[in-house]
């Protein structure tokens, strides 16, 4: 599947804040946006974030932002809210809960990987087993009970082997459970609005592709 290739700091830039797109390194004094906090391009510096924008343009940015957090092109991404639209309940957060059932960002979520791009190659390759399975699928949803383990092969390579060190440190969401020992996690229930961390404002991706 098509991805995004380029630089992924200067997509935090355009943001005006810290998308965490590149693990570590984003909390460190190399991050792009502590070093350079204006937008990228020639005239970055004369576009500074406090610029008064439009509603459309707050609502074209906030689209912007969620995909690329989630790492999720156009196309899938406007899929993603037709299917929201047309499920029960609220549309922004039927959104939102898709896009955290992502296999890449659930690897990502239980402390698997440092950013959802590192998440999304362990996936690519192989090393991800859902429920017994390999599922090399980044975008495949996963379901309330599903397991995702770190297949037996994988886990004696280096990476692994010091991720089982640090895991136990991290902290994961309620809606998932993580068991250090087995390098597995269980997907307890489906996650409720308050159960997902993120600064999106789903309500004005709602009210932009409600134009
Ligand atoms: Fe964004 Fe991380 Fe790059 Fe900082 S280091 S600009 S948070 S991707």
């Amino acid at each position: 599947m098509a991805r995004y290739t380029d630089a992924v700091c200067k997509l935090c830039r355009r943001e005006g804040e810290k998308l965490f797109l590149k693990g570590e390194r984003c909390f460190g004094p190399k991050c792009a946006i502590e070093r350079r906090a204006y937008p990228p391009g020639m005239h970055g510096q004369q576009n500074n974030f406090r610029r008064k924008t439009s509603d459309f343009g707050l609502q074209l940015r906030e689209k912007q932002k969620a995909r690329r957090i989630y790492g999720v092109l156009e196309r899938q991404f406007r899929k993603y809210f037709e299917d929201a639209q047309r499920s029960p309940g609220l549309t922004g957060e039927n959104l939102l809960r898709t896009l955290e059932l992502r296999l890449d960002n659930v690897v990502y979520r239980l402390g698997f990987a440092d950013s959802r791009a590192q998440a999304r190659q362990l996936v690519n390759h192989g090393h991800v087993h859902v429920n017994g399975r390999r599922l090399d699928i980044p975008s495949a949803l996963v379901s309330e009970g599903d397991i995702i383990t770190v297949s037996d092969s994988s886990r004696n390579k280096t990476y692994f082997s010091d991720l089982a060190e640090m895991i136990g440190s991290r902290s994961v969401p309620s809606w998932l459970s993580l068991d250090v020992d087995k390098l597995s996690g269980r997907v307890n229930m489906l996650p409720q609005r308050g159960e997902i961390e993120t600064t999106v404002n789903e309500q004005l991706i709602v009210e932009y592709y409600s134009r």
